[in-house]
């Protein structure tokens, strides 16, 4: 089972800085500030940015406000 305590040991792979924390909503585990979620497997996240889904409003992972921050 995924904790936050768990969670709070990553960070965003689509935040070049790596400053966004993971949350854990339900069973789900999401990019608290892009909402990307990212898989899960037997008690594991996967940072993978191919698996993870993108929020419903965003075409393209380049739209995330997690890669934006790259043109700051
Ligand atoms: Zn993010």
């Amino acid at each position: 089972m995924i904790t936050q305590e768990y969670l709070d040991h990553f960070r965003c792979p689509f935040d070049p800085k790596r400053e966004a924390k993971l949350k854990l909503d339900g069973t789900k585990v999401l990019c608290e500030r892009c909402q990307v979620q990212f898989r899960t497997r037997e008690g594991f996240v996967s940072l993978v940015m191919e698996e993870a889904t993108l929020p419903e409003n965003c075409d393209h992972a380049n739209q995330l406000p997690c890669q934006r921050r790259r043109q700051n």
